[in-house]
Formats: C-alpha cells, structure tokens, sequence
C-alpha cells in the first residue's frame, strides 16, 4: 500500500465514498461498494467492515476475505483483534498478526495467507460501533500516514453506518468503568445529597455532518473560530477570568500554548483538506490526539490532555455555533451539574429550583463558588478525581456530599439505602425547621445570635425559613456577578430596599462591594487591564473602593436612599488599617448630606462597621474599635492570610485546619481587644456555621455568628446543648496547652455531652 499522501489518499476516497453515499442503493449494496472503495484507496488486497449487531461485532462486507463469512463471522467484544480494537476504542497496526496475543483464527474467512493487519475503531458519539480493517500477504507495519488516512474513513463511515440504521445508536461498545456503577471519592465542598441525572456545564458537542460539500467554506469557518478562540483565550489572561495564581495560571499558559500551536491548527486544516466539515476535523485531530496520548503514562501529560481537549472543546463549539452552557439551555428538573471548575456568576445562572448539586473536578472550600453554592443550597463535592473520563450526560447519579463521595449509574439496592438516607435528613430538616421560632439560648441561659449570610434578593425568604435573627453579611457584590453590566443606581436602590423590606424589623448589615480576588466582573477592568499575580491580596475590595470611588459613591447613594427612615448597618471589607475605615465612613457621611440638602428622606440611623480580614487591623483595634459600631470577623480571608494559604487553591484546601490553636488564639484576642466597648463582634465566615468550629467559637467568647442560612437550624441546636462556662474552660486548657488535634479534642468533648458535632 504505497501511500505517500494520506490527505489526497484519504481525499480520493472520501469523494467516491460520497458518491456512494448519495447513491439510491440499499445499504448492504453500499458497504459492499464502500470496502472496495478503501481497499482501491489503500491499495490494500484486503479490506473488511465489522458492525455491532445484538452485542456482537459481525463482518457486514469484505474486499479480499471469503465472501462466504460475511454475516456469518462474528466476534464478541474483547475477542480476537477486532474485538480488541472495538472494547479499547484503540488502534492496532500489526507486521505479524499471529503474532498478537488476542489473535484469534476464523477459518471461514481464508485469512491466513494474509500477514500484515490494521485496524481502527469506528466511533459514533465517542463509543465504538464496528471496526475497520484493512489485511496484506507481506508482513508489514502500515505507515503512520496509512493509519490516519483509514482513521479519517473510518469517521466518515460512522455516519454513513449511522445514516444507514446499519447500527442501532444505542448499541456501543462500553467499558464497565463507563457502564457499571462507580464510585467515585472527592472533598466536601457543601455538604448534603442529592440524586439526579449527570449535565455537563460545557456540553459536548454532537457532530451531524462530517463530509464536507464545500472544503473553502469549511476551511473559512476554521479559520474564524481559530480567531476568535484566541481571542478569547488573551482576555481571559487579561482579566485573569481563571481566578487565582497557581494551578489556573498554568492551565491559562497552556491553553494559549495550544491556541497558538502551529501544528494543531494545521492538522485541522490538514483533515479539511482531505474531505472533512470543520467539526469532524477538530474531532479528528482531536481523537489522533487523544490516542497518542493513550500510549503515555504520565500524570502530568495526562492533565495537559484534558487542557487539550477542553480547548478543543471550545473550537468546538464556536464553530458549531453551539456556545452556551447547560444553563443557557435550560435545565431539567434533577440536574446534576459536572464541570472541571465553576466560577461563582457561572453558579448563579442556574435554575436553583432545578440544580440538585454540583461535582467538580477542582474547588476549594472557601472558593466564592462554594460561598454561592452554600447559600443556594446546593450541595457540591469537589476535589474528584476521573470524574469527566467516568461520567457521562444524562448518567443517573448520587451525590452524597456528607460521606464525600458520588456513585455513578448507581444500582437498586443502593438507590434504596440512599432513599432511605434521604428520609433520615429530610426529618432530620423538619428537626431543624421546628426550631425556628426557638431562641437560641445556651443552657445557662445566654443568649446567642445567629444571623444569616445572604446576597441576592431570593435568599431573603430563607431568614423565616431558617429562623434567623437578621443578616449579618449581605455581600452586594452577588448583584454585580450576576449581572452583565454594572448595575445602575436605581437598580441598586431597589434591590436594597426589597431586602429591607423582606428583612422587616430584623438587621441587615450590607458589605460595601468586594470585588477582584476570585470575584472578578467581566465589565469591570479594576486594575488597568494588568494580570495580578496574587490578586486575594491585590486590588480588591475597599482598596478599589477608596480609590474609584465613583462605585462606592453609588452605591452609598443607593443604599442610604433604600434605608431611608430605617437604621442601616453597612460594613466595609478588606480594612488594613484604621484610615480605611474613616475614609469609606466620609464618603458615606458625604452622600448622607447630600441627601439632607435635597431634603430626602434620611435613615433613621446608620451605623458603621469594619471587617477584620486582614491580620494588621488586629494590632490596631485599640485606635479603631472606638470609632466603631460593630465590627466583623470574615475568617475566610483572615485564615488564608494567616496561614499564607491562598483559599481557592486546590492543593491547598484541605491542608490548614480552622480549627487550629493559632487561628482560635488570634480570635480569642480579637475578641478581648474589643471587650469593654459597646461594639458587637460578630464572626460571618464559613467555619461558624460549622458544629465543631462554632463550639470552639464559643468557647472562646464569641456570641454573635452570622452563617449561611442552612447551617441555622444545626447551630441552633448546638447552641441549645452548650453550657458556656464549661466549653469557656475547656478551649481556655486547650489553647494555654494545645492537644494533639485540638478538632479531636473538641469532637471528644461534644460527644461525651451527647452533643452531635460533626
Ligand atoms: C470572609 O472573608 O470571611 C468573608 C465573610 O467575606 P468573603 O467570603 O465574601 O470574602
Ligand atoms: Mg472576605
């Protein structure tokens, strides 16, 4: 088979196959044609078709074997060499086919005076539905531009088979990590469980057409999504879209590696050139790609491949004109949604009444995505491992967020136990929900404030729901992630006021917009277009605030006029030091008279407090608790920059504990700092709506909390078992001599008390 040129040997064949294709023959007529055709192509004396029927690979038409053997010769997946290539959805190219240890000898078919065999997978929606082969008298290795010319016929021959009903759509060839129920192990992000059916966020795309009727037309189409692609890729790398440093930054170099790889836009053009649309040839580089990649056993290359493939995703779908992701497209009821990494205004497009959970193949605990995804309710697992290569959409799934682990395709018996697991929470809720109206009282009688965290107008109801005493943290920046521009003054307003309003007589403290870090607005270039390296410490927050402080001027506009003849809390974040706090507080006592020289209805009151997230601020209470009226601590900030653990890195999620006696140490003389003055201390990060983390809270003096709303009713309840003196007493041991575990100390001690607290 002296193929020199396998783009014009496979060009040639694709222009006759087409013929036959648009021929009114029947479709056994047309395989026949289709065998002699390749086999012409190839030169090759022998060239056999074999189709999946009823679970077994049958030879459908051959140029060369017996024709006595066609529909006769059959082989079951995994048996002889085309059962091999069928089950591994892999290539073989073989000198000496005897040789192979899964040669398997079939008389009927007069082969063996043929030595040489070539065969390649006939894929359909990425599962093997038959195999191609082609066979020679003279013991040879076929070149590798002989295997890519029949791989490129082998892609067009799928849609003929297909076209043809010559296979069943439903008929393929899986593996049982792709069929069989898996578990798959990953870290709790959001606990919680869930069943329902698998969504990928970036669907896949599906291909219709793959011979092309116009090869300018298909290289033109090429060529703009190449353009446009890049073009995306630089932006995101501008506005560091990705979020953090670290793993992202690397995935962003090499996706423009890749967007700008010379030979893999040339491949694709290549694959045009030869016969093919514009999606079949991205598929096809892609799949010679993915095959190569096989044959490497290297993690690291293992991660790029999946770079790869989300780049060529991404062509993908600009050249199809498929572009949105699942949210756009609607949601069934009982989605599960699968993606590698979400950002936070991503979450936030989805239909909450329909997204039963989440399953990443990255994210970190106090990544802004997992924040949303608590309010909302939904619970997520991250962290997993296999988990794209596994799951496939539509796949039946159950997510058991609490054990940290997602079973794919699950069996009855264990739909059964989960069913029966989802009953035990859902009374264990109506527990929770019974609280409600309950006071949170310790039992020596102290009362504890639990507040909610909120951000959007629809987590409002969720303070009745849960029972709560106000919102202690109402990030305003969730109404700028979700929006696609930058909300306007009036907009602001009344999203203000409905939260007023829904809050009734209960507090709501609004946090004065923290943008940058992880939270980034695609309308918004805050830091002149320049990448962060670190942007958690960068230009974030009240430092892009005081600085364009034409954003903060609106939005203090909009929240004064919203509270007009009510008390405002407003709360700025990401105070360094005490002249952070009296600038944002001018500001604000600007507006207000402003307000008062227009004659406007004023608050009743305002009141002013500060974040403490940065560490500094905790030497300098001494100068700015006086000015303030309340003050709180967002743990999530201040423990990354305590530990120097960035909080969306997913190396680093679960390495430092919050529970560790330098984190409760730097608290407790927070909290003392602030002792003797009237200003409430509240803690309105992550870890106080956890058991364990809010006793050690506790204990260290801490009484006000504000957490997301459905860690309420567990709080609630905890709070309700606590004698304070005791657990006062207990962390005071603990931190002047530090256990072990200070978590297992604690775990220990709640459970002696018959106090849950996991
Ligand atoms: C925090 O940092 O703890 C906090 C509550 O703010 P955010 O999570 O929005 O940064
Ligand atoms: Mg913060």
């Amino acid at each position: 088979m002296p193929v020199t040129n396998a783009v014009s040997a496979a060009r040639t064949i694709l222009t006759r196959l087409h013929d036959v294709m648009a021929s009114r023959s029947h479709a056994q007529a047309k395989l026949n044609t289709v065998v002699e055709v390749i086999g012409e192509g190839l030169d090759s004396e022998v060239c056999s078709v074999y189709l999946l029927r009823e679970g077994m690979l049958e030879l459908f038409a051959t140029r060369g074997l017996a024709q006595e053997a066609v529909h006769v010769t059959r082989m079951a997946i995994g048996e002889g060499l085309v059962g091999t290539i069928a089950q591994d959805n892999e290539t073989l190219n073989l000198a000496e086919a005897t040789a192979h240890p899964d040669f398997s000898y079939r008389p009927e078919t007069g082969e063996e005076k043929y030595h040489s065999f070539a065969g390649v997978p006939i894929v359909r929606r990425e599962r093997a539905v038959g195999v191609l082969c082609v066979q020679h008298a003279d013991p040879r290795r076929y070149e590798e531009i002989e295997i890519e010319a029949l791989q490129t016929v082998a892609m067009v021959l799928s849609e003929l088979i297909s076209n043809a009903g010559l296979v069943d759509d439903e008929e393929v060839v899986l593996s049982p990590q792709q069929t069989g129920q898996v578990r798959l192990d990953g870290l709790t992000l959001v606990k919680g469980l869930a069943a329902g059916n698998a969504v990928y966020h970036q669907p896949r795309i599906t291909i219709e057409h793959v011979m092309a009727e116009d090869r300018d037309a298909e290289l033109q189409r090429v060529y703009l999504a190449f353009d446009k692609m890049r073009e995306q890729i630089d932006r995101m790398a501008s506005q560091a879209e990705f979020g953090v440093g670290g793993e992202h930054e690397e995935v962003l170099e090499t996706y423009k590696m890749f967007a700008y790889d010379e030979g893999w836009s040339r491949r694709i053009i290549e694959a045009i050139d030869s016969g093919l649309t514009a999606e079949a040839a991205i598929e096809r580089v892609q799949q010679r790609t993915r095959m190569r990649m096989r044959q490497i056993d290297d993690p690291l290359l293992a991660d790029r491949m999946h770079d790869l493939e989300d780049l060529s995703n991404r062509l993908l779908r600009i050249v199809s004109g498929q572009i949105g992701t699942a949210a756009s497209m609607g949601l069934r009821s009982d989605t599960i949604l699968i993606a590698r990494n979400l950002g936070p205004a991503e979450l936030l497009e989805y239909d909450k009444r329909r997204l039963k959970g989440v399953v990443l193949e990255e994210g970190s605990l106090t990544a802004h995505v997992v924040i949303v995804a608590r309010a909302m309710g939904v619970p997520v697992l991250g962290r997993v491992r296999g988990l794209r290569g596994t799951v496939r959409e539509g796949d039946p799934l159950l997510l058991d967020a609490d054990k940290g682990e997602v079973v794919v395709r699950p069996n009855e018996a264990l739909i059964e136990a989960f069913d029966a697991r989802f009953a035990k929470t859902k009374e264990r809720a109506a527990a929770y929900a019974a609280l409600r109206d309950v006071e949170p009282f310790t039992r020596d009688g102290t009362r504890i404030t639990v507040l909610m965290n909120a951000g959007l107008r629809d987590d409002m109801p969720n303070l009745a729901l849960a029972g709560a005493d106000g919102v202690g943290l109402f990030r305003t920046e969730f109404q700028f992630l979700v929006s696609a521009t930058l909300p306007a003054r009036e907009r602001q307003t009344r999203l203000y006021r409905d939260v007023l309003d829904a809050a009734g007589d209960k507090p709501v403290v609004f946090r004065t917009v923290d943008i940058g870090g992880d939270k980034v607005l695609p309308y918004l270039r805050h830091n002149d277009g320049e990448v962060e390296e670190n942007p958690a410490m960068g230009w974030r927050a009240l430092r892009v605030a005081l600085e364009r402080d034409g954003l903060l001027k609106v939005q203090a506009r909009a929240l004064l006029e919203a509270a007009a003849g009510r008390t405002l809390h407003v709360m700025f974040p990401m105070v360094a030091e005490p002249w952070e706090f009296d600038a944002a507080k001018a500001l604000f006592e600007g507006q207000l008279a402003f307000l008062k020289r227009q004659k406007k209805v004023l608050p009743e009151a305002v009141r002013y407090g500060a974040m403490l997230e940065v560490p500094a601020l905790a030497e300098m209470l001494d100068v700015l608790v006086p000015r303030l009226s309340f003050l709180s601590i967002g743990t999530n900030d201040l423990t990354q920059f305590l530990f120097a653990a960035d909080r969306a890195h997913p190396k680093l999620a679960e390495r430092y504990d919050w529970l560790s006696p330098a984190i409760m140490r730097f608290l407790k003389r927070v909290q003392q700092a602030v002792v003797g003055h009237d200003v409430d201390v509240t803690v309105c990060g992550e870890m106080g709506g956890r058991r364990l983390e809010a006793l050690a809270l506790l204990g260290i003096g801490i009484r006000r909390l504000s957490i997301t709303p459905a860690g309420v009713g567990p709080i609630k309840e905890l709070i309700r078992k606590v004698d304070l003196d005791e657990i006062t007493q207990a962390m005071n041991q603990w931190l002047a001599a530090p256990p072990p575990s200070l978590r297992e100390a604690l775990a220990e001690w709640a459970r002696d008390r018959g106090i849950e607290a996991d």
